[in-house]
């Protein structure tokens, strides 16, 4: 028996074990089905996975996923699968041996969990992909995530404005790229979002790469890292800008944004002289909030992982009480096996002119956690 077989088994042993107790418990005999799940779900756990603990997002998402399954009297079992694949697919059996009766499920590798969730499937733990899309996988119930174009419009649009070109400056600037993880199935959407704002400009030449590096395999970021996206800003400095200024960068991620600015500091941005140019971002993390008050990012992009924290949970509520949990999206997210029924919510631009108002009016940060009196 192969190594994934025997785990495909025993997780099997343990889920009718744990069903088994489950029933015993609620002291019903077998045969109600639906009832028997109805009266299991509340009391009992959720499996959460996130991503990785070294972006403050994914650690309030996961706060906030544990926060509101337990106001709906869940057990939670929270896990971070530190930017491994392979070690969330491991975290994932491990919560599915322990009988968990729902997933949320935000993937490092979209492509990875194909054999883990068909041994959810078996267990009849239904999943919620959070946040990023999980692919070629039927297993899929529900996705909550944002509008993930329209995250790279704002993040584009927020680049055009500040340089002018939408006030009637016409260039040419100087533009060079940045993309998220090649595995996330965000990254498409977020660059593609993005290019629909920045492409019509660079046709026309009022933006230029002058790395020449425009299509998406080329400007991709793995795991979405800071250092890794630092090292390509400082080649690129190097390589097309000896005599040359950038005049803005599109950033895709805040982590990836510190990144940048760090190497065009290296090169002598940031004086009187020679401004940094505007970087765009995305999680209002604080770090980068910081910076955009300090003048030094630009923009980032908000998403209230409160709102989608308590999406996700509402989802996994209804499916266990056997209602169909509301989507705006029903169209859009085809992983490949199934087009998933997704709920978007509403993503907003920051910059300096409106972080309190997002920020902090809206309770996401208090002055304090800003750095601010
Ligand atoms: C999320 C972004 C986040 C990125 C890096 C993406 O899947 O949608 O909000 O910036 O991952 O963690």
């Amino acid at each position: 028996m192969t190594m994934r077989n025997r785990r495909a088994v025993l997780s099997a042993i343990a889920a009718t074990a744990t069903l088994t107790l489950t029933l015993a418990a609620c002291g019903q005999n077998g045969e109600g089905g639906k009832d028997e799940k109805k009266g299991s779900a509340k009391g009992s756990t959720v499996g959460i996975a996130m991503p990785t603990k070294s972006s403050e997002r994914w650690i309030a998402d996961g706060n906030n996923v544990v926060k509101s399954l337990k106001a709906k009297g869940y057990k939670t079992k929270l896990v971070f699968g530190e930017d491994d694949p392979d070690q969330q697919v491991s975290q994932i059996e491990n919560m599915i041996t322990q009988g968990v009766s729902a997933l949320v499920v935000a993937a490092i590798d979209n492509k990875s969990l194909n054999n883990v969730l068909q041994e959810a499937a078996d267990a009849k733990i239904p999943v919620i992909a959070y946040d990023r899309l999980i692919l070629d996988s039927k297993n899929v119930d529900y996705y909550a995530t944002f509008d993930n174009e329209k995250v790279g419009e704002l993040q584009a649009t927020s680049l055009i404005e500040k340089i002018g070109l939408t006030s009637g400056k016409k260039g040419p600037f100087n533009l060079e790229l940045f993309a998220g993880s090649n595995d996330d199935n965000n990254t498409k959407y977020f660059f593609n979002g993005a290019m629909k704002v920045l492409q019509p400009y660079i046709d026309k030449k009022q933006l230029v790469v002058k790395s020449r590096q425009t299509k998406l395999n080329q400007v991709t970021t793995l795991r979405w890292d800071g250092a890794t996206a630092q090292k390509r800003m400082d080649d690129i400095l190097t390589s097309a800008y000896a005599k040359d200024r950038v005049d803005a960068v599109l950033s895709p991620y805040d982590g990836i944004s510190i990144g940048i600015i760090s190497a065009l500091k290296s090169d002598g941005y940031g004086s009187a002289g020679k401004p940094l140019p505007p970087v765009s971002g995305q999680d209002a993390e604080v770090a980068s909030v910081k910076s955009i008050i300090a003048g030094e990012q630009y923009s980032t992009v908000y998403k209230d992982t409160r709102e989608l924290a308590k999406r996700a949970v509402t989802m996994v509520d209804d499916v266990l009480n056997d209602k169909k949990p509301e989507t705006n999206d029903d169209k859009t997210y085809d992983n490949g096996a199934k087009v998933v029924p997704a709920y978007l919510l509403e993503p907003v631009a920051v910059t300096k002119e409106n972080y309190e108002k997002t920020l902090v009016d809206g309770g996401y940060y208090t002055r304090k956690d800003l750095g601010l009196k």
